[in-house]
């Protein structure tokens, strides 16, 4: 099913879209593992599941394809593929958007990629939006077009409003659905949606939510995302830097807390980031599924 059909389906039920993300094991002898923990996360019943794109846009790398297309054809279960752009050539975009096609994937996740600096990279995409025109124009009619989006702006924009004008590139090259980056405060969400309505996006965006539960997933999440920490949070870090399981069961319940916020606030939908760890998601999934 495409997933702008089902934002959709479920507003008109006045429901919110419950989704996930994983990412393909980064050992080749772990690839059943995904499996294992997708069979754990089916209780929760999402209506689809996000598998990541490796970062390095190593086209002969096929596990985001071929995850995607497993999960739909074992579990039932709606898959987004993700592609990055940034080291590809119109080629690789070309051979990947054919495998997709073939593999019955009817959604893709259109993003450039982060830029590390001194690494070589094709240049052949500047940003997400490029490479959603590459897609439409491939194949408009099989594939709809997700794309990402920052509530806090993202690294390089000078600022949240700068940032909400690029969106509205991806907009226009046919991204009819955003996910956002993770985010601890939801006064910040908040603000974003505002001013992303009050500058003509309209498209539904899903409120992306990760769940910290161990004190070494903080710095580089934090860093990675750039995201900010409200007093709760950090105060929660403080509370239980000596206390590891004290962290784990606080860290899920600020999760569950801050979904439930989000869906009372009538969001349009939550996107767990599962860092594959199905106890987690199920743990939160379990926090809020009354409002689901
Ligand atoms: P863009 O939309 O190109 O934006 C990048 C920057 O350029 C922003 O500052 C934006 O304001 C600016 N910009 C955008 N368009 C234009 C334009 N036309 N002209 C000028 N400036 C512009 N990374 C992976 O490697 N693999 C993944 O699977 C993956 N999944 C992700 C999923 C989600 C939900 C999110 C939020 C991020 C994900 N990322 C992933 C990370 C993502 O690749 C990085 O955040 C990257 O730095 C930006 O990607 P983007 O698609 O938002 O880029």
């Amino acid at each position: 099913m495409k997933i702008p059909e089902l934002f959709r389906e479920r507003r008109e039920a006045d429901k919110p879209v419950f989704s996930l993300e994983v990412f393909p094991p980064k050992r080749k002898k772990n690839k059943e593992s995904i499996y294992h923990a997708v069979e754990k996360l089916k209780v929760t019943d999402p209506d689809f599941i996000s598998v990541t794109y490796g970062a390095g846009g190593n086209i002969a790398d096929n596990s985001t394809c071929e995850i995607a297309a497993n999960i739909k054809k074992r579990y039932g279960i709606e898959t987004v593929a993700h592609l990055t752009c940034i080291n590809s050539t119109r080629e690789d975009v070309a051979v990947m958007i054919e495998r997709f096609r073939d593999a019955n994937i009817e959604n893709v996740m259109a993003l450039r990629g982060d830029i590390v600096p001194g690494e070589d990279i094709q240049r052949e995409f500047a940003h997400a939006n490029e490479l959603a025109i590459e897609v439409q124009r491939k194949c408009s009619d099989d594939l709809e077009i997700l794309g990402a989006c920052y509530p806090e702006g993202h690294y390089e924009s000078k600022s949240l409003e700068a940032d909400i004008q690029n969106l509205k590139y991806k907009i226009g090259a046919g991204v009819r659905a955003l996910i956002t980056q993770l985010f601890f405060d939801n006064s910040a969400f908040y603000q974003f949606i505002d001013m992303a309505r009050a500058g003509g996006i309209n498209v539904p965006v899903s409120a992306g939510i990760m769940p910290i539960v161990k004190a070494s997933q903080i710095e580089k999440t934090v860093q990675l995302s750039g995201a900010s920490l409200p007093h709760k949070f950090t105060a929660m870090i403080a509370d239980y830097e000596h206390d590891p399981e004290g962290l784990y069961e606080a860290g899920i319940q600020y999760a569950v807390e801050q979904c439930r916020d989000l869906l009372e606030h009538g969001v349009d939908g939550v996107h767990i980031y599962t860092m594959n760890d199905p106890t987690v998601a199920v743990r939160v999934w379990e926090g809020i599924k009354d409002l689901l």
